[in-house]
């Protein structure tokens, strides 16, 4: 089989509650996706998904996820999808670094490598643990009272696992941390989320503050060191995500006894192969696993569930539905309700064969990119 062309695309996604606000002020009104499509000579057709969360979140962008994958695409005219890792090899040795912009060419391999075996995706990951998986609902930043109505309206909706936002004055995070807590019901789990704004002292002062709450902690502060000192003071379970950027930090900081968990998000890593490699060897280790993206809609959720649902229950943590964060679709009308099945705060993967997902390709217009034959 046979790379023959592929197409990249431009999608706006709006969110659908308005702006998204973490710490330091950075805020988005929605994803710019980029998607690509690879058709095959055996008539097979795969799609992938890199929606990055403003500029201001990864060392990622929207210009430069579209830059990248205009690069690399002519290159892969011609080469096996199936070969997933071989194809992964070629774009490393194509393009040094810029992982996010190789993911969604990386998921397009996938979907066709799973399509070819007639399988959905995750059985072509590992295999499929449950039917299942729990999802999370995000509470950006705003003052205590509008947080606790948030996560109100998102315990109405069937979320038990909520984030709360944090990472700015201690004592606002606190009392944020309260309100929220204070509004849902017993039994909620929470994730106090600093998305690496703390500074060390600030962790420190939080924890001791938040001595009696229940929560997990997850990136407290930005620098490897100043997490790694928060550990040696927190006896609660820690969770990173943005340290997160590959193979190499997570051996680090298993073998450093840092983390409890971890968040794999997919287009950070470079895409599924590399996704997996690092969720394989977590689930070995018997750290939590949570994977999850940085934003997208259809194509990208499908990915990331096919990934958690293959990932054993023991170490999964959680997950979350972006094609439910924004107004716009790529599918047709009902189809993401019917395939994903969101509801009670959980969600399943798609059943059909690779990710599941049948693209309405005029929902994406006219290809920013496209190269190869017809
Ligand atoms: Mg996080």
């Amino acid at each position: 089989m046979k790379i023959t062309r592929i197409s990249l695309f431009a999608q706006d996604q709006p969110f659908r509650d308005g702006t998204y606000t973490c710490s330091g002020g950075r805020s988005a009104e929605g994803f710019e996706s980029s998607i690509a499509k690879i058709e095959t000579d055996a008539g097979i057709t795969g799609w992938g998904e890199m929606a990055p969360l403003g500029s201001f979140y990864d060392p990622a962008f929207v210009g430069g996820a579209r830059a990248g994958l205009a690069e690399l695409a002519p290159a892969l005219i011609g080469q096996d999808p199936a070969q997933v890792d071989a194809i992964n090899q070629r774009m490393d040795l194509l393009l040094n670094g810029h992982p996010y912009a190789k993911a969604a060419l990386d998921m397009a391999c996938w979907d066709i490598k799973a399509k070819q075996a007639g399988i959905p995706l995750a059985e072509a990951l590992g295999g499929r643990f449950g039917d299942r998986m729990a999802l999370y609902r995000s509470v950006p930043q705003a003052a205590p009272e509008a947080m606790a109505l948030r996560a109100k309206k998102y315990i109405a909706e069937g979320y038990r696992r909520l984030q709360v936002k944090v990472g700015l004055e201690v004592k606002d995070d606190i009392a944020r941390m309260e309100a929220v807590l204070d509004a849902v019901p017993t039994g909620t789990v929470i994730f106090a989320d600093a998305n690496a704004a703390w500074r060390q002292q600030q962790a420190l002062e939080f924890l001791r503050a938040t001595r009696d709450l229940d929560y997990v902690l997850e990136q407290p502060c930005a620098s490897y060191e100043a997490n790694l000192a928060v550990r040696a003071h927190c006896d609660r379970p820690l969770v990173l995500d943005e340290t997160i950027d590959g193979l190499s930090s997570f051996m680090r900081a298993w073998s450093d006894r840092l983390i409890d968990g971890i968040t794999i998000k997919v287009t950070r890593v470079g895409g599924i192969t590399k996704a997996k490699l690092i969720r394989d060897a977590a689930a070995g280790l018997g750290i939590g696993v949570t994977i999850e993206d940085t934003g997208g809609a259809e194509i990208n959720t499908a990915v990331t569930a096919h990934l958690m649902l293959s990932t054993p229950e023991s170490v999964r943590q959680h997950t979350c539905d972006f094609y439910n964060w924004v107004t716009s679709r790529h599918t047709r009308p009902g189809f993401a309700d019917k395939a994903f099945d969101a509801r009670g705060g959980s969600m399943t993967a798609p059943r059909g064969k690779g990710l599941g997902i049948e693209v309405e390709e005029t929902a994406l217009g006219v290809p920013f990119f496209a190269v190869g034959g017809s």
